[in-house]
């Protein structure tokens, strides 16, 4: 619908050096840069909150946030829909729902891919679906979890990544609503992990040579 594949960060984009920014000291040698400061992040969540609330406000959404990379963009994006339905006539009504999948070992992405606490989603047949989740690499894992969700007959499904990366193999199914088009590198912070560490950070950075051995299972 003729929406942008969002703000594009380029293969040479070096980031911003890590003493411009702060960010908890226990993380001192674990990074190589700021990729995307917080500011940025809020800034644009708060223009994809307009755009769904411009697509979809009128409509009940069940909006299915998927853990546990997921969280703080689905915190902050719920906030900006919930501030611009009560400063508006248009308003969303919404219902939050919780699933996790699990699919990486340590910076690798694994073959099998487990989700929980989506054994029975009945509740969605007819209902106007929001899919949140923090990146999409390949595109695997939102392919299994969108065939998974249509079985149970949603009225309609829309997906907003506020990640997108440009690796070799994109699938062809995209995000109605992204955020940032991103390089092919690991990147970790807001809610985003490297084996349950650095979720506990604000900016979306790039994780060190030296992070990824220290943190390695
Ligand atoms: P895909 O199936 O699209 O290749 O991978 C998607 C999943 O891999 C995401 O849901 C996320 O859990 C994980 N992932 C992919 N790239 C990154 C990354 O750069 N950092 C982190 N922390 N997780 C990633």
């Amino acid at each position: 619908h003729g929406r942008s594949g969002g703000i594009v960060m380029n293969d040479d984009w070096p980031g911003y050096s890590l003493d411009l920014f702060s960010y908890p000291a226990h993380y001192c040698g674990d990074l190589d840069c700021v990729f995307i400061p917080h500011g940025m992040i809020m800034d644009r969540t708060e223009r994809l909150a307009r755009n769904i609330m411009d697509d979809l406000g009128d409509h009940d959404i069940v909006v299915l946030c998927v853990l546990k990379g997921g969280y703080q963009f689905c915190v902050d994006l719920v906030d900006r829909i919930k501030a611009l339905s009560r400063n508006s006539n248009r308003t969303i009504p919404m219902r939050v729902h919780f699933i996790r999948l699990k699919s990486y070992l340590n910076d690798q992405s694994t073959e099998d891919l487990h989700i929980l606490g989506a054994e029975d989603l009945s509740f969605l047949a007819g209902k106007n679906v929001l899919i949140v989740e923090a990146i999409v690499g390949t595109g695997k894992t939102m392919e299994t979890l969108l065939m998974h969700v249509e079985a149970f007959r949603p009225k309609m499904i829309k997906v907003a990544g506020l990640l997108v990366k440009r690796v070799p193999h994109n699938a062809a199914c995209l995000p109605d609503y992204v955020g940032f088009e991103i390089p092919d590198r690991f990147v970790v912070g807001y809610a985003l992990d490297y084996n349950e560490y650095f979720r506990d950070l604000n900016h979306i950075c790039v994780i060190s040579e030296s992070g990824k051995m220290k943190y390695k299972i």
